[in-house]
């Protein structure tokens, strides 16, 4: 079974797709951090973010894995060609160059054909922009998350100063709407809500709360 979980960023995609993947004993895969990846090997390599061609070969030419920690349901670090950058792929440059990175649409070939290679070995929750559109738009559950930008910046924020980096509210607001204005006009599979998925507006909800709704889709679904 394939549960795909869409969203704007902060929209607690991640949280809620990993506890999910935990309750049902499914996969757990943040299509999210397969971009920034390619993001990250492109700062580093000096890739011109406005050559799509260059982009698409180096996601082509990198290999993205994730790692378990032993006893751990679900992957906690990411590798880009063996090297650790779970901490690398979440920084603030990392943020500014996902969005280019993204839109190219050689990227998100060689990155779409990764994910269903994944998501069809076992069940699989999948977290990301065009996973229900896209990359299985035959999944059984479609899951569109939702929340105001102010709750989403506030939940950034909050990540952001737990993992030590500097946490300017009105700063991560104005990054969460240039990257969903980018995310949702961009011309390669832009971000959108799948006419058969759920809206799940988080606003005010508990995390509980959230997962409860979906698992309950996916009760229904079975
Ligand atoms: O989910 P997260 O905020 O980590 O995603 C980072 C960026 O990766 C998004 O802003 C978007 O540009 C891109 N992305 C995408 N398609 C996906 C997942 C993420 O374009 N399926």
């Amino acid at each position: 079974m394939i549960v795909a979980i869409d969203g704007p960023a902060g929209s607690g995609k991640s949280t809620i797709a990993r506890l999910l993947a935990v309750r049902l004993g499914f996969r757990y895969l943040d299509t999210g951090a397969m971009y920034r990846s390619v993001a990250v090997a492109a700062l580093d390599a000096g890739t011109p973010l406005d050559d799509p061609d260059a982009l698409g070969a180096l996601a082509r030419a990198v290999r993205i894995s994730f790692e378990h920690e032993p006893g751990e349901p679900l992957p906690t670090r990411v590798l880009l060609d063996g090297r650790d950058v779970t901490a690398a792929i979440r920084t603030p440059a990392a943020d500014r160059a996902v969005s280019p990175v993204s839109a190219a649409a050689p990227v998100r070939v060689a990155m779409v054909a990764l994910q269903r290679e994944i998501g069809s070995r076992a069940d699989c929750v999948l977290e990301g922009r065009d996973i229900g559109t896209v990359v299985f738009p035959d999944a059984e559950v479609k899951v569109y998350l939702t929340a105001t930008p102010e709750e989403r910046a506030s939940r950034r924020a909050l990540d952001r100063a737990a993992a030590g980096h500097e946490a300017d509210h009105a700063a991560v607001l104005a990054d969460i709407l240039r990257r969903d204005t980018h995310d949702s006009t961009r011309e390669a599979s832009p971000m959108r809500r799948a006419d058969d998925a759920h809206v799940v507006d988080t606003t005010g909800l508990t995390i509980e709360q959230v997962v409860d709704r979906v698992a309950a889709l996916v009760e229904a679904a079975r």
